[in-house]
């Protein structure tokens, strides 16, 4: 059977790291079945909250998903499927699966006050199945608009084996009713979000373990719509280094990533594998990725997100990244054997430029001792019968001075790169360039 997945992020903000990881993971499964039996990754934009939705979130959605190489299989918008939810919401409301409150806000806080000073869990006390039809005129004609909740069956016991945390089993008379639509006819995200998984086909689900008690509403609502539910696994959430809860988390997103030079395959190899029993890699090959997510390997704590992890894993990806991979990020008149030499002292990728300056000079050497001059100025003379080749000037020289280990090495690397650490010299020389690699000599060597 072709599984389809779904990420629904709501057009109210950027999306941050515990999303993207979200996204991944449905993106990972849809791809794994896609190779099997068939998969198909769905992008749902959750918009109904028309106040709090914007278009420039929607477009930075799609941009984020697609920098990432997310790509959605297809995209759905809440905002044009009202029909659909309306339709289903009549449906219930015939057969008595929603019905109409008419408590104010301030009449719910206090009730919960109530229950709470008395030791019972808040539950909703239906108070409004028992209002009579006359009743319900009254506060209508008060202009009192109901709210509209859906009733659980609470002899309907609820169950599903989550693929994450396994069986799972709720008890619906410990759960409240919940609101599906406000009294001014807008949807909350539960009633519309069943019906689309219904009407999509989406076959599993899998978000974060902050939805837990939702889905025990929602098996419930797949029941009253006539529909299978999908199949639900729910992982445990995003945590900083410190093992807590971390605001910045909830607001570091892929600029953020972008500025670091952080590479998305970095971002998608950490998060794949975080919070699993499988290791985290700089695997920049997705299709491994892809190959090894097993939900099974997921674990019950809490995922930490490290950002000097990060770090460390997209340094190990950049250095294994091809030359084509780069190419058309790289300083223009950088070839291959140029971003092989530097690519091993680079940590982001935007420290190439820096190195290849060392290249395409001028280099500002440190003045040198005179014994260091005269050996640099007999180097310089070496070059015409060596050429480039560095390790045949170094033992021309070692030969002819003495010299050996750092002495013999560091003023030559100083006087050609103006630097003390950098790329082998020895790929770097055919890099410089003969007549320059002896400028730069002399020039050194006053
Ligand atoms: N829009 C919901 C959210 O962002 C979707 C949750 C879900 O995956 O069902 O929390």
């Amino acid at each position: 059977m072709t599984v389809i997945t779904r990420f629904a992020p709501s057009p109210t903000g950027r999306l941050h790291v515990g999303n993207i990881r979200t996204a991944l993971h449905n993106w990972l499964l849809a791809k794994k079945a896609k190779e099997q039996a068939g998969g198909r990754f769905l992008l749902r934009i959750d918009d109904t909250d028309a106040e709090r939705s914007r278009e420039e979130y929607v477009e930075a959605i799609r941009a984020d998903l697609d920098w990432l190489g997310l790509i959605p299989d297809g995209e759905e918008r809440q905002s044009e499927r009202l029909a659909l939810y309306d339709a289903a919401f009549e449906k219930l409301k015939a057969e008595g699966r929603v019905y109409p409150c008419y408590e104010t806000a301030q009449e719910l806080d206090l009730k919960r006050k109530i229950q709470l000073g008395r030791g019972l869990p808040p539950i909703y006390d239906r108070a409004a199945l028992s209002l009579t039809d006359a009743e319900r005129k009254a506060k209508e004609g008060e202009g009192i608009a109901p709210h509209w909740r859906f009733k659980l069956d609470h002899e309907e016991a609820i169950s599903w084996d989550d693929g994450i945390r396994g069986v799972q089993k709720f008890d619906p008379a410990q759960l409240s009713d919940p609101v599906v639509r406000r009294a001014d006819g807008s949807w909350l995200y539960m009633l519309p979000s069943a019906v689309d998984d219904v009407d999509m086909g989406v076959t599993d689900v899998l978000r974060g373990e902050d939805h837990v008690s939702n889905t025990a509403v929602q098996i419930q609502m797949f029941t009253a719509l006539g529909a299978q539910h999908p199949r639900f696994a729910h992982e445990a959430l995003l945590v900083g280094r410190e093992g807590k809860l971390s605001k910045r988390l909830g607001s570091l997103g892929c600029d953020a990533f972008r500025e670091r030079g952080i590479e998305p395959a970095a971002i998608v190899a950490l998060l794949a594998r975080l919070g699993t029993s499988q290791p985290v890699e700089p695997i920049a090959d997705a299709s491994v990725l892809v190959e090894s997510f097993d939900l099974a390997t997921f674990g019950r704590a809490p995922a930490r997100f490290d950002d000097e992890e990060l770090a460390r894993v997209n340094t190990a990806i950049v250095h294994g990244l091809p030359f084509d991979a780069v190419a058309n990020r790289l300083p223009s008149g950088m070839d291959e054997a140029a971003w092989l030499a530097i690519r091993p002292n680079v940590e982001v990728l935007d420290d190439v430029a820096d190195w290849w300056s060392i290249v395409t000079g001028p280099v500002q050497a440190p003045a040198m001792e005179a014994e260091d001059q005269a050996n640099l100025r007999q180097a310089a003379e070496l070059l015409s019968t060596c050429g480039d080749d560095w390790k045949a000037l170094t033992s021309a020289l070692k030969e002819a001075t003495g010299r050996k280990g750092k002495a013999l090495f560091l003023p030559l690397r100083q006087a050609l790169t103006g630097r003390d650490h950098g790329p082998d010299m020895a790929s770097l020389l055919p890099l410089i360039g003969v007549d320059e690699a002896k400028a730069r000599l002399e020039r050194a060597a006053g």
